[in-house]
């Protein structure tokens, strides 16, 4: 079965194959093993890709980028709601006041603001009645706020999927939430639009392949770092009274701090353990996998360092944005009841997340069976020093791709100089396939690449100290 069909979802996280320079440093970093160098480029495995953007960082040539809607969407709307998470607030610098954000926002023409952790306390009291009155197998529950890691666990540890929270992230409920206080307003539903302001990928992705529903009810995604930076071009001056759904006065202590580290430990009770950063949490996971973890009831993970002050469209410092919103939240009182929310609670629920398991080597688990014994064969052959320059992250991952046809032998640069020694294979054609691998360009003399002395990198060398070398 071709990787590329396995799976349908949708991904947020695209490769630009003009900046790509087949460096290889996405394919070291994806938790997921997603990533391959094809023809000079580097291309994503849709049924693996998590949407972590841990590649997005990792790229020293800005490669990666996150699909968004057009901000003009907006105006499709006759009345248009910016539904945003707390971290969009505590990434300015003190000087930025909250009052300036939110006139930011009606200056560039939404009509409603929300803080998508506003209704936080139908959050908390679903999570604990799912807990109390619904799950009933073995603990750890696992937090099902960070989509990343909710798709990480479908995919790489899908024997874990039943343990996952069997709600839906707080944007959606937020959504719910916004058309509940518009039609209170006497607005028609579909005169609204909610356009959410999104710290990364994997909550894009989230919103157009949402786990366990059909749809979000959110209407188009907006990229905060394009948010971040209108704001802070037009701050200065910018002042008044705003329109916020009335709401605002429902943002409470535990939901600003919901998308930080602990901030969903803090309001469950039990034992319970908060991992963020994604080398983190898959080691948490395989420990839970091996049945290696004591005693926990509750598993909150987040795939950013910092939770969502550390997401890939986050503009701020990861560290100062968690700092300034421990102060922020200071500043409101704590959740009140959810009591006489109960519809909005409803609407929470979301049926079972299904597992999606990566290694997916044929559907026939007979099939599927002998494939993975023809891998190990496989793997006898090549040299397991993981080297990449196969174009895949590891012998393993290669071998696999034998087995699907999707690679072959002579992809491993050391087995083609063992066959080229024996004579298997003429150097002419060795060559031939590096340059189908890596492009034909790889071996031309090129001193603009990273490192090279046109470089202009900081850090690197000057021309004087270059030629010092010769
Ligand atoms: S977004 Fe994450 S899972 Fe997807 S290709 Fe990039 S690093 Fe891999
Ligand atoms: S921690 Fe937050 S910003 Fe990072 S991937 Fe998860 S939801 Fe997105």
């Amino acid at each position: 079965m071709n990787q590329s069909n396995q799976l349908e979802l949708h991904h947020a996280i695209k490769i630009d194959p003009d900046k790509c320079r087949a460096c290889t440093h996405c394919l070291k970093v994806c938790p997921t093993e997603a990533i391959r160098i094809r023809n000079g480029k580097a291309t994503i495995i849709p049924g693996r890709c998590v949407d972590c953007g841990e590649c997005h960082r990792a790229c020293p040539y800005q490669a990666f980028h996150v699909e968004q809607d057009d901000l003009s969407r907006i105006f499709d709307y006759k009345y248009r709601v910016a539904l945003f998470p707390a971290v969009l607030v505590s990434q300015f610098p003190e000087n930025i006041s909250e009052e300036q954000i939110y006139s930011v926002l009606k200056q560039i023409g939404f009509t409603h603001t929300c803080e998508v952790e506003q209704p936080i306390s139908v959050l908390i009291d679903s999570i604990k009645d799912f807990a109390q009155n619904e799950y009933d197998s073995e603990k750890p529950i696992i937090s099902s706020f960070c989509p990343a890691t909710v798709r990480l666990v479908q995919v790489k540890y899908p024997a874990l999927t039943d343990h996952l929270v069997l709600r839906n992230a707080p944007h959606d409920l937020a959504a719910w939430y916004v058309r509940m206080r518009l039609a209170e307003e006497g607005i028609d539903p579909s005169d609204a639009g909610i356009f959410y302001i999104t710290p990364c990928a994997a909550k894009i992705a989230a919103v157009k392949s949402p786990v366990g529903e059909k749809k979000s009810i959110v209407d188009g995604i907006i990229n905060m770092s394009e948010i971040y930076n209108r704001v802070m071009s037009k701050a200065t001056g910018a002042n008044g009274a705003f329109h916020t759904c009335d709401c605002r006065h429902e943002i409470s202590r535990e939901g600003i701090l919901w998308s930080l580290p602990e901030g969903e430990k803090a309001a469950f009770e039990g034992k319970s353990l908060s991992v963020d950063g994604m080398h983190n949490v898959i080691r948490i996971l395989e420990r839970l996998e091996d049945g290696d973890l004591p005693d926990i009831d509750f598993l909150e993970l987040r795939a950013c360092e910092e939770g969502c002050a550390g997401g890939i469209m986050m503009t701020g410092n990861r560290f100062l944005t968690a700092d300034r919103q421990h102060k922020r939240a200071e500043t409101f009182p704590k959740a009140q009841s959810s009591a006489g929310m109960e519809e909005l609670a409803e609407k929470l629920r979301i049926a079972p997340v299904q597992p999606r398991p990566m290694v997916h080597l044929d559907t026939d688990m007979e099939k599927a069976f002998e494939k993975m014994q023809k891998a190990r064969s496989i793997m006898c052959h090549l040299p397991g020093i993981d080297c990449g320059a196969c174009g895949a992250p590891s012998c393993l991952a290669l071998a696999e791709d034998m087995v699907r046809h999707e690679a072959r032998m002579t992809d491993c640069i050391f087995v083609q100089q063992l066959w080229q020694k024996e004579g298997k294979i003429s150097a002419d054609k060795a060559f031939r396939n590096l340059e189908k691998k890596w492009g034909e360009n790889r071996f031309d003399v090129d001193c603009s690449k990273r490192g090279a002395k046109n470089d202009n990198s900081p850090g690197l060398m000057n021309e004087e100290e270059d030629a010092n070398l010769y």
